[in-house]
């Protein structure tokens, strides 16, 4: 999904029609993705959604049924694992437990055991890097788990890799560990410019690390973009529903760009599910707005919940009993009480409108 903007030599990793079959199951249907020089990108998705089975494809370690794979120009689709350039780190850390962290490090040399000394120099760079100087004498088990973590990516990192694979690297580390290895890794990539594919479950992780990322679901993708594009212009239900929190309201699209909502008619642009007699009317809990009953939507507070920075506030429309949730700043927050009328304004700009599945 390259830009009309992109040469040949702004693209990475080409892959075309790829489909990956396991007996009868179909994990991957034709995907089609371009991935440039330099880039982030983040592979996300619910569990079993084929993000793994894509990453591995990448790598050889599961070869694809039908399709291709060209990076950096050559067609790469044929070629064993140890013929790829690719760097890998997995979620379990995958350290030899028996050797120590120099050692482990420099078994992504070993065909530089020949010149002693340079391995020696390249792995102190590879120490520093990771910001693990004076460990290379330590065994793994001596290490937490955000250490053993920064070894392996170290060790996929020594022989200077035109990609690095990064399997769910942080999801065995605790919630501190995690946000700051996040972080490093994020501005190791960042420093050296290696062309970094992460698969993740955790939007968060995704949203904070990406340039871009691959939203999938079903052995399909359902988009790719930015962290801002995929929050802001969720291509699909689907997606809209996976990032972030949404509010869904069921509406029937009238004539015009005109939406129906109980007996309220409501303005949207972007009015693409002509033909439709149902559809889904998407919009974050932030861009609700409140206001007075009779300058909107009546409807009814039904619970309120501090949560600090803001409070979100459940509320029914009265007059099609659909609920939705807002989230205000606590200090306009502060006079709601739960039984209390007020009004609800959907503005234009923030609403999404997808085709109802069910109609
Ligand atoms: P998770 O986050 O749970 O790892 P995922 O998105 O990475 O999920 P994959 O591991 O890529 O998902 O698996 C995609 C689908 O392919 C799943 O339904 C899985 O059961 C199936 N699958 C994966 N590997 C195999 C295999 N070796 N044999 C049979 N089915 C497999």
């Amino acid at each position: 999904v390259g830009q009309a903007a992109d040469t040949e030599t702004d693209i990475h990793l080409g892959i075309c029609g790829l489909t990956k079959r396991f007996g009868h199951f179909t994990a991957l249907h034709e995907i089609d993705l371009t991935i440039r020089e330099g880039e982030f990108v983040c592979f996300l998705g619910p569990s079993g959604c084929g993000k793994t089975t894509l990453l591995r494809a990448i790598a050889g370690l599961s070869p694809q049924s039908s399709g291709s794979i060209v990076q950096r120009g050559q067609d790469i689709s044929h070629l064993p694992p140890q013929a790829r350039d690719f760097g890998i780190v997995f979620q379990s850390y995958a350290l030899f437990p028996n050797l120590t962290v120099f050692d482990n490090i420099a078994y992504g040399l070993r065909n530089q055991r020949d010149d002693r000394q340079a391995m020696r120099k390249r792995v102190d760079e590879l120490l520093a890097l990771v910001d693990l100087t004076g460990s290379e004498s330590k065994y793994p088990a001596a290490l937490s788990g955000g250490q053993q973590q920064r070894v392996a990516l170290a060790r996929a990192l020594a022989t200077e890799p035109a990609l690095l694979l990064l399997d769910e690297p942080l999801s065995a580390l605790d919630a501190r560990v995690r946000v700051h290895l996040r972080g490093q890794i994020k501005a190791l990539q960042a420093r050296l410019g290696v062309t970094t594919i992460m698969v993740t479950h955790d939007q968060e992780e995704a949203l904070t690390m990406a340039d871009r990322i691959v939203v999938m679901n079903h052995g399909v993708i359902e988009q790719v973009g930015t962290p801002a594009e995929i929050y802001r212009q969720p291509a699909s239900a689907f997606v809209a529903e996976f990032i972030g929190s949404m509010n869904f309201l069921t509406v029937f699209p009238e004539d015009g760009d005109v939406l129906r909502l109980g007996s309220h008619l409501l303005d949207c642009p972007r009015h693409d599910v002509a033909g439709c007699e149902r559809a889904r009317l998407a919009i974050r809990p932030e861009a609700v707005e409140l206001c007075d009953a009779e300058q909107g939507l009546r409807a009814r507070v039904e619970h309120v919940e501090f949560l600090g920075a803001f409070q979100r506030i459940s509320l029914t429309l009265e007059e099609c009993g659909q609920t939705l949730v807002a989230d205000i700043n606590a200090r306009e927050a502060d006079v709601l009480m739960p039984g209390q009328t007020l009004g609800v304004r959907l503005p234009p700009q923030a609403l999404r409108l997808f085709a109802d599945p069910g109609a």
